[in-house]
């Protein structure tokens, strides 16, 4: 017997507008006695079905939906339906031998909640962020092999913190096929990138910047860059590909500077490139005491606010950074500047990069508008999917 879920009253809009959560908050009463990962049905005050999912007590999203049919099965058949329509959505990008890593599963976004599911080539990493997907870790591993093609190994990166709001130990390693190579080189926008599946960020690389990192390209050349919180070096690589004069790349990780070195070789690029292992905040005050000046500035730090309770000490962080940003920047200086703070939206980030252009005695215009890119969508009904924004300002 399946477990039911009664909402309280007024609590069934969201559900009738297929938002894929329902938090604890709403829940009148289970029956059924549904243990934690199991499959419960979602009925309204009145009784009448409203829709099915995945059960867990020990998470404040008490249930994530799967379905709103009725009659829809959830099982290798429905995960294979799900996953087949994701891998569709990205037809064109994988139609592009330029581009053979990208996000393959969206979780929430392409309907398939805390499952993650990045390319890198012939390898696919994952993440199962939630206990529904966790407990159908094999029915998904057997319908995602199914449904792709051209799979060699399958890494699993579900060592991740939000696995403890589910109850779930961190988890990594070879789920299926064979070990991936290391470093494990990919192609990103014709350029090559040597990604480390097993203890980089992410599932290994950034790829919800692939868009952005294209966009910045054409304003390089001849330009001294500056990549601030580069990772491996993805947007400073782009830059010597565009042209630029220097590229300084400026890290708190020691293994993401190692990685950044390996990039630029592999590419063959013979731009200057300077390394530097510090922390952004302090190393940009000290070229700002130094007078050092760049053409261009990439700044895309980690998520500084985690919860909304976060918002307004994250929000003093991304001004100090804006504004170090803007100070170094010459005349007719470009800023490329990111959030990927879930809890700051689009419009806050925008006043914060006002308040850091007027602190700096700066004039800035907005000449382009950046958000993460077509393999990481958002879903209508879940708003919550859009993390990233970005701004391109030209510094008078
Ligand atoms: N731009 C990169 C992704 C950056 S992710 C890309 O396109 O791939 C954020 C990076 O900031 C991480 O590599 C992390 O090591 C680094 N980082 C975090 N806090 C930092 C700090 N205070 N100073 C310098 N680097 C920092």
């Amino acid at each position: 017997m399946t477990g039911t879920v009664y909402l309280k009253r007024k609590r069934a809009r969201p559900v009738l507008q297929r938002h894929p959560w329902i938090f604890s908050g709403a829940v009148e009463r289970v029956t059924g006695g549904p243990a934690d990962g199991d499959l419960v049905d979602v009925r309204d005050a009145g009784g009448n079905w409203l829709a099915r999912g995945t059960f867990n007590r020990r998470s404040q999203i008490r249930v994530r939906l799967l379905t709103w049919r009725q009659d829809e099965a959830i099982d290798g058949s429905f995960w294979r339906r799900r996953l087949a329509q994701a891998v569709a959505a990205r037809r064109l990008l994988a139609a592009d031998p330029a581009t053979t890593t990208y996000r393959l599963v969206h979780a929430e976004s392409d309907f398939l909640p805390g499952l993650i599911v990045d390319r890198y080539g012939e390898w696919l990493v994952v993440q199962f962020l939630t206990l529904g997907v966790e407990r159908r870790r094999d029915a998904l591993t057997a319908a995602l092999l199914n449904v792709v093609d051209g799979v060699r190994g399958l890494y699993d990166r579900s060592d991740v913190d939000v696995r403890a709001q589910e109850g779930l130990p961190p988890r990594s390693g070879l789920l299926w096929g064979e070990e991936p190579p290391e470093p494990l080189v990919v192609l990103e926008n014709g350029l090559r990138f040597a990604v480390d599946v097993r203890r980089g960020h992410k599932t290994g690389f950034y790829l919800d910047q692939r868009e952005s990192r294209a966009r910045l390209a054409p304003f390089c050349a001849g330009a001294e860059v500056l990549d601030a919180f580069s990772y491996a070096g993805g947007f400073g690589v782009y830059a010597a590909w565009g042209g630029a004069a220097r590229v300084t790349l400026v890290d708190s990780s020691a293994a993401a500077l190692d990685l950044a070195r390996r990039n630029f070789a592999l590419n063959g690029l013979e731009t200057p490139v300077e390394y530097v292992e510090g922390d952004v905040f302090s190393v940009l005050r000290g070229y700002r005491a130094q007078g050092r000046r760049f053409d261009l500035v990439v700044l895309d730090p980690p998520k500084f606010a985690h919860h909304r309770r976060e918002v307004q000490r994250a929000a003093r962080a991304y001004k100090d950074i804006n504004l170090l940003a803007f100070q170094l920047l010459r005349p007719g200086g470009i800023l490329f500047t990111f959030s990927c703070s879930g809890a700051i939206s689009a419009d806050l980030f925008q006043k914060i990069v006002f308040g850091a252009a007027v602190d700096a005695g700066r004039e800035a215009q907005i000449i382009g508008r950046l958000s993460q890119g077509s393999d990481h969508p958002v879903a209508l009904t879940f708003p919550e999917g859009a993390y990233l924004k970005g701004l391109i300002c030209r510094a008078v």
